[in-house]
């Protein structure tokens, strides 16, 4: 990489804002903000010590003043330091996420405010189960849900009857499987309305029409439900609850619930072919089977629509209900961005033609990426102005998937991922909070749609006060809540504020791609070097062949080579590594027979060598897929660039191995 170095890091610009707010923002690669964090931590712990010596002050010290001296005191102390010391140091082989010799996984360093208020709220200990428990810290949740839903579009006015409601999770995982476990819910619901028999309402006239009405359509019958429900005298009341209960899926489990209507199938979900894992995992725990799960195949690299449209097409023609379509907002792959705005207007026109089915999207990776796209005042930015500053991003279809997540039902965004903050911070964000009455554990249909516009945000939140209620899991970490909310708080998820590290993370996946098409003409006679497809957002992938290799094995033995020298090892010295990154796989089935053989043909391998039926290393091209999220991969102030020593170590090894 022989051009002047100047002229490369002028590829990413510093911070629009200017870095001084950047570099208050991480403790740093270098731990550069150690004294902020020790004062932050310091204070806080003060803080929290008068805080319990001023609960009750006449209440004498329980523990002795002279206990410290004593030996069984010490014996503990010892023993306690010795392992903490044991624990400290193995920790000392943990990833460097913090480095920006980091382009591994999709982690990175954490921010600041979340972190000290995760510390700072450890020891109160708040339990966001409910209010009982955390105070404090449950609203707090609320509160992030509802800047979540701001972020993606939903409406976050708790006075609007139609509010969205976003609670945390321990990750992703549990955040889809709370997506699937609400669309459920409300596809089943209008089935148990009309086998319960209740008067007055107006249901559909038979089975296949009520579990294809869609998902708002079903929220508008509950409303109806619950509040022809609140009208009657408390007896029949009780009476009508029962008889609705008696036939909701979610009390007769699966094999009752479709054994009392032999109309209807099992649900599938419909998911682009690259979905993560805990779509098959969230099939199986709510016991409908990962047979359910259909994937859909893609074209490059994204979610089908005329794949989907036929799918859709086969499922009315089957009369095979469909419990949901999922879009994913940054493959955990590729990071590529599925048309969302395609998925959403398949649903609504085929509610139309009476296939009704819940529209999620997995935002697990990408769903941060949406700040980019709001403007402080909540407007969504056009294309132009989001544009600013790139070379291509956002491409038009990526600006408009960003645009149709206010229409889609639920989303799931990771905190822990690209929130840059600690894990065990998932979210589920659903666009209409009158939905979650169906999650319930106790029977709750109280929101009134006639409360007072004032009382009712009062009453939203008097709601999800009961948090367990709601939720997969039961106990769960107020400190995190904390964490995310506090974040938020200091960095609105608006382009002008949070929106600069996303920025950032682009501005690299930009300025790595470019410097890789320069590493490609520099090693043109040892390997061909390729990003094999323009990356949607903030992953870039390398596929690499040796000069003059025709097969894919060879192909894939050599990346394979090239990646034990990025990888964490631990059993080695963490020193011992120059950098890290990892790989992922290019299948046919994922990225389409055509784009496929582009990309084997782009890197000088012979397509026929594929073997797509086979389960050995041919029937897949190994690559090195690079996360570009450290916000400091681009040192300004000493004029390095990561990226370019990244790719110049990938030259070398490169060569040393071909040699
Ligand atoms: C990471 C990820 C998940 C799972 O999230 P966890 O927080 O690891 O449970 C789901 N979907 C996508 C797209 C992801 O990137």
């Amino acid at each position: 990489m022989a051009s002047s170095a100047e002229a490369r890091l002028a590829a990413v610009p510093a911070p629009e804002a200017g870095p001084d707010g950047l570099h208050a923002m991480f403790l740093g690669p270098y731990a550069e903000n150690d004294s902020l964090l020790e004062k932050l931590v310091l204070e806080f712990l003060r803080d929290h010590v008068y805080w319990r010596r001023n609960f009750h002050p006449e209440d004498p010290p329980a523990i002795p003043t002279d206990a410290a001296s004593r030996p069984g005191y010490q014996a503990f102390e010892a023993r306690m330091r010795r392992e903490l010391h044991l624990l400290s140091a193995a920790l000392k082989r943990s990833v460097p996420f913090h480095s920006p010799r980091y382009v591994g996984h999709m982690a990175s360093d954490l921010l600041l405010p979340g972190l000290a208020a995760q510390i700072l709220t450890l020891p109160y200990n708040p339990n966001n189960v409910s209010e009982d428990a955390a105070p404090v810290t449950i609203d707090l949740e609320v509160q992030a849900g509802l800047q979540l839903a701001r972020m993606v579009g939903y409406p976050d006015d708790p006075q609007r009857p139609d509010c969205a409601f976003g609670h945390l999770t321990s990750g992703g995982t549990l955040a889809n499987y709370q997506a699937l476990r609400l669309a459920l819910a409300l596809k089943a619901f209008p089935v148990a309305l009309r086998a319960a028999g209740v008067p007055a309402i107006d249901v559909p006239e038979d089975d296949w029409a009520a579990f294809n009405l869609g998902p708002d359509a079903s929220i508008a019958l509950l409303s109806d439900w619950t509040t022809w429900l609140a009208g009657l005298p408390p007896r029949e009341r009780r009476h009508w609850s029962a008889a609705l209960a008696a036939e909701r899926v979610e009390t007769l489990g699966l094999v009752d619930f479709f054994a009392r209507h032999p109309q209807l199938k099992v649900p599938k979900v419909l998911a682009p072919i690259t979905a993560h894992y805990s779509w098959s995992k969230g099939l199986k725990l709510l016991g409908l089977g990962r047979d359910q799960l259909e994937l859909l195949p893609e074209r490059g690299m994204r979610l089908d629509p005329v794949a989907l449209e036929q799918a859709l097409e086969r499922c009315q023609r089957e009369r095979q209900p469909v419990l949901m379509a999922v879009a994913v907002l940054g493959t955990t792959e590729y990071g590529t961005v599925d048309p969302v705005d395609a998925v959403v207007d398949a649903r609504d026109e085929w509610r139309e033609r009476g296939l009704g089915f819940s529209v999620h999207v997995d935002g697990a990776w990408g769903g941060y990426l949406a700040s980019l796209f709001r403007n402080p005042d909540g407007s969504f930015r056009p294309l132009h102005e989001v544009r600013q500053g790139f070379r291509r991003f956002p491409q038009p279809e990526v600006h408009a998937a960003f645009a149709a997540l206010g229409r889609t039902d639920s989303v799931t965004v990771d905190p822990h991922k690209l929130g840059y903050l600690p894990y065990g911070a998932g979210a589920f964000i659903c666009r209409d909070h009158r939905a979650t009455a169906l999650l319930a554990e106790s029977a709750d249909y109280v929101f009134h749609e006639d409360a007072a516009r004032d009382g009712r945000s009062e009453e939203y939140l008097a709601r999800y006060r009961r948090l367990g209620q709601f939720i997969p899991e039961g106990s769960k970490s107020g400190a995190a809540a904390a964490a995310v909310y506090v974040s938020h708080k200091v960095l609105p998820l608006d382009h002008a504020h949070f929106g600069q590290l996303p920025r950032q993370t682009i501005l690299a996946a930009e300025a790595f791609h470019e410097a890789a098409d320069r590493l490609a003409q520099e090693l043109e006679g040892v390997a061909r070097v390729v990003v094999p497809f323009a990356p949607d957002s903030n992953l870039v992938c390398l596929a690499i062949n040796p000069h003059g290799n025709e097969r894919l094995e060879v192909a894939n033995a050599f990346v394979r080579a090239l990646h034990r020298e990025l990888r964490t090892d631990g059993r080695q010295p963490l020193q011992m590594r120059e950098f890290f990154g990892t790989t992922t796989t290019l299948r046919p089935q994922a990225v389409g027979g055509a784009e496929m053989a582009r990309i084997l043909r782009d890197v000088g391998l012979d397509p026929s060598t594929l073997d797509e039926e086979g389960d050995g290393d041919d029937d897949h091209l190994l690559i090195l897929r690079h996360t570009l999220m450290n916000p400091y991969l681009v040192d300004h102030a000493n004029g390095i660039s990561y990226i370019d020593r990244y790719l110049e170590f990938l030259a070398q090894r490169i060569r040393a191995l071909q040699a």
